[in-house]
């Protein structure tokens, strides 16, 4: 079994090492050297992240393997390769920017891969990002990119960023700011929160600024609120941008400032998503507006930030303090 593992994880690195080996080095890798640097990745990033190119060629992988001595058992279950109708060998990715992903230990399990479009090349019924299939060490449920590398950064500063893809990821690192990870492309699951609960008190969620991005963000705050005890916080991007387009448009300093600075509490993000799809002006959207604001309330522990939130409201919507805050005492006891 950990024989088998070993095999597997060192198919990995034999292949992360050919895609990189053809991205920085070959003809045919080219064209995507060019599109990752008109992105903004330098030579150092792409080496950091070993990102590489999958050619459009789908014999290509199985050639160079075939000279390592896996048995065809291991380059099945690797997910990188599969056999058409018991004869002939087709890679899995192809034209493809490849993004090694690596378990906690670093080693690589794993690989997504962004098509690369090209006028040569019909990609409309490609997805825009292909994973490795489940296998028995890539389980996305447990994966978290650039972990590994983000670990001790994230101890240090007692502080893990969430993003939605791996280039905001890489993005963030480029300004600057090493502790950030990404979930593969599905929403965040417990066993990850478990992970990250284990070197963090606290997690700032960055995810992008389009509907689907903010609605991630919601459904994160509450899975990580009921499962874990950290404290959370939230950046939102500005005009459906995701953080790699606010970095290409604003620039590395931005981006940085970004994170740092324009930060709400899960009470202002929800302030903000709740009122999404209600006319205030209405009564009875204004009265259930305020009602899921104060269920909000209840999980806020500190006590300031609930009278700040509470003189906010009343302010806001001419209702008395103590009604507010009788209001909020008797969700409370529902509550438990
Ligand atoms: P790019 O900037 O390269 O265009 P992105 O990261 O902004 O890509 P999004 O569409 O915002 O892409 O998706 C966020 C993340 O979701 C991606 O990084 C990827 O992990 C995942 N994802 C997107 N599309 C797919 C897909 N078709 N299949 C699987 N995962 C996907
Ligand atoms: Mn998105
Ligand atoms: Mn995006
Ligand atoms: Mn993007």
């Amino acid at each position: 079994k950990v024989l088998e593992e070993h095999k597997l994880i060192d198919v990995h690195e034999k292949t992360a090492d050919l895609y990189h080996h053809i991205l920085m080095n070959t003809q045919i890798g080219e064209k995507a050297l060019i599109y990752l640097k008109n992105r903004g990745l330098t030579e150092e990033v792409i080496k950091t992240f070993k990102i590489g190119f999958a050619p459009v060629d789908r014999s290509l992988l199985y050639k160079v393997l075939q000279k390592e001595n896996f048995s065809e058992d291991t380059l099945k279950k690797s997910g990188l390769l599969f056999q058409l109708d018991n004869s002939n060998w087709l890679d899995r990715f192809y034209q493809r920017i490849m993004f090694p992903i690596t378990n906690f230990q670093g080693k690589i399990i794993g690989f997504s891969g962004r098509i690369l479009e090209d006028e040569s090349f019909d990609s409309s019924d490609q997805p825009k990002y292909l994973n490795s299939p489940e296998t028995e060490l890539f389980n996305k449920r447990f994966i978290l990119f650039n972990f590994h590398q983000a670990r001790s950064e994230i101890r240090k500063k007692n502080e893990v960023i969430l993003f939605e893809g791996f280039m905001d990821v890489i993005s963030a690192y480029m300004s600057g700011v090493k502790n950030g990870v990404a979930s593969m492309g599905t929403s965040l699951t417990v066993d990850q929160i478990n992970a990250l609960e284990k070197v963090s008190e606290e997690v700032l969620i960055c995810y992008d600024g389009d509907n689907a991005g903010i609605e991630a963000t919601s459904r994160a705050v509450d899975l990580i609120s009921a499962q874990s005890m950290m404290n959370i916080q939230i950046v939102s991007l500005p005009d459906r941008q995701d953080p790699d387009d606010y970095r290409m448009k604003y620039g590395n300093d931005a981006l940085n400032e970004l994170i740092r600075t324009s930060r709400d509490t899960v009470f202002q993000f929800k302030k903000d998503y709740l009122k999404r799809d209600k006319n205030i002006q209405l009564e009875t959207d204004k009265l259930l507006y305020i009602d899921e604001l104060l269920t909000e309330l209840v999980k806020v522990s500190s006590m300031v930030e609930v009278d700040s939130a509470l003189t906010q409201l009343s302010t806001e919507f001419a209702i008395s303090k103590e009604t507010l805050q009788s209001e909020l005492r008797s969700k409370k006891q529902n509550y438990k």
